[in-house]
């Protein structure tokens, strides 16, 4: 039997999603994936001969548990270069991925019954990490994204932290420089750490991305390679924490995980280096495909509230078609050999919505739109009477 606190994690529903349309594809049907989180690009070449270089050279083994400096250094820098913001390479610790980073925050912030505030809908993992470090998620669930306002009525004396994410998964919504700074000042007043998820920074189509590190600088930023540069099957990440939390972690992560992997962090180097050209051609490849979709999901009758700004995801309401989002979901994979993901997997108020990603060709995007239409003119999708 394993502990309570393994039995209770829930499933990251995406990745059953994902296990169950492989399996479809496995039987030979067609399979158009709009669920996973996933860049469809390719990691660039430049990045990938960076990385065989390096393991020609023999870069096989342990690094520094905190990252090699050279990787640290280029974080400062790309830090410095992008938002103006002073780091120092001690405090960042390079992880295999950003998951892992958040894990490690979590564990070093929440003791029992802490309570963290997250949006709801949000990315599903938060939710389970802080239940899993048995703290308790606290939710602002009006807006996407965590409002000063309704913030002040969440705030108790066990709140440890906010998490935010901007540009967000599920929802695609950026925050604004003036409530990140609300936010902020709120972390300061009442002794609560701010913690920002970066990782969909770069792929921002409203303008300039703020870091929580511009407007405090206590802030704790976690970030990583899998979706800026198309790298998710590298699994490498960073926290950027003050140095009284670095130094606890770094003993956590010499035990738990000992280094990321070295020639990963090699090529991480280059791509921070000269990945800005290939950034900036994924995100105008992904405006296409937002400006695309949007108004076809809205003219099929799904409701989108707001517009997504960033990252790659829309969130689509299906009420009217008068099922959950996770029948909905299956029979859309079943029926239609369409992938998306079940709002639920967001939160409860997920729930009468289904998430679909667009990193996926255009090509692939409008044959999806055709089979969605098809399946609900069908009737199977319950059509509004
Ligand atoms: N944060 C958010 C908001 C995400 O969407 C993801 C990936 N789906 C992650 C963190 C984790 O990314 P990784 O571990 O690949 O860096």
């Amino acid at each position: 039997m394993v502990t309570e606190k393994v039995s209770r994690i829930p499933s990251f529903i995406v990745m059953d999603v994902l296990e169950e349309a492989n399996r479809l594809e496995r039987q030979g049907k067609e399979v158009i994936h709009l669920e996973i989180g996933e860049p469809d690009f390719d990691t660039p070449e430049f990045i990938k001969e960076e990385a065989v270089k390096a393991i020609a050279e023999g870069m096989t083994h342990y690094t520094d548990t905190q990252g090699i400096p050279e990787l640290r250094s280029a974080i400062a820098t790309h830090y410095l270069s992008k938002y103006g913001v002073k780091i120092d390479p001690e405090n960042v610790i390079v992880t295999l991925g950003t998951s892992p980073a958040l894990f490690m925050i979590l564990s070093a912030l929440v003791e029992k019954n802490d309570e963290v505030i997250i949006t709801d809908p949000g990315y599903a993992c938060y939710k389970n990490m802080i239940e899993f470090v048995s703290g308790v998620p606290v939710y602002d669930d009006e807006g996407y994204l965590i409002d000063p306002d309704r913030l002040k009525k969440l705030i108790t004396k066990k709140t440890r932290a906010i998490i935010i994410n901007s540009p967000s998964n599920p929802t695609g919504t950026t925050l604004t420089r003036e409530n990140l700074q609300e936010l902020a000042l709120m972390s300061e007043k009442y002794g609560f750490y701010l913690i920002s998820d970066e990782i969909y920074h770069g792929l921002n189509f409203a303008g300039k991305d703020i870091s929580a590190l511009e407007v405090s600088p206590h802030a704790i930023v976690i970030n990583g390679f899998s979706k800026t540069y198309a790298m998710t099957g590298w699994r490498l990440g960073y926290l950027i924490a003050p140095k009284e939390i670095i130094e606890p972690l770094k003993r956590v992560h010499q035990n738990l995980f000992i280094c990321a992997a070295s020639f990963t962090q090699k090529a991480a180097v280059r791509a921070l280096e000269a990945g800005e050209k290939f950034v900036k051609e994924m995100v105008t490849e992904y405006r296409r495909r937002r400006d695309y979709l949007l108004p076809e999901l809205r003219r099929l009758g799904f409701e989108i509230k707001t517009e997504p700004q960033g990252a790659f995801y829309i969130m689509a309401g299906i009420k009217r078609f008068g099922l959950s989002s996770v029948e909905f979901a299956h029979k859309l994979l079943c029926e239609a050999g369409v992938a998306v993901t079940p709002g639920i997997d967001f939160g409860s108020n997920g729930e009468g919505y289904v998430r679909f990603s667009y990193a996926n060709s255009l090509e692939n995007l409008k044959k999806a739109v055709a089979k969605i239409e098809r399946f609900l003119k069908e009737g199977t999708g319950k059509n509004e009477s």
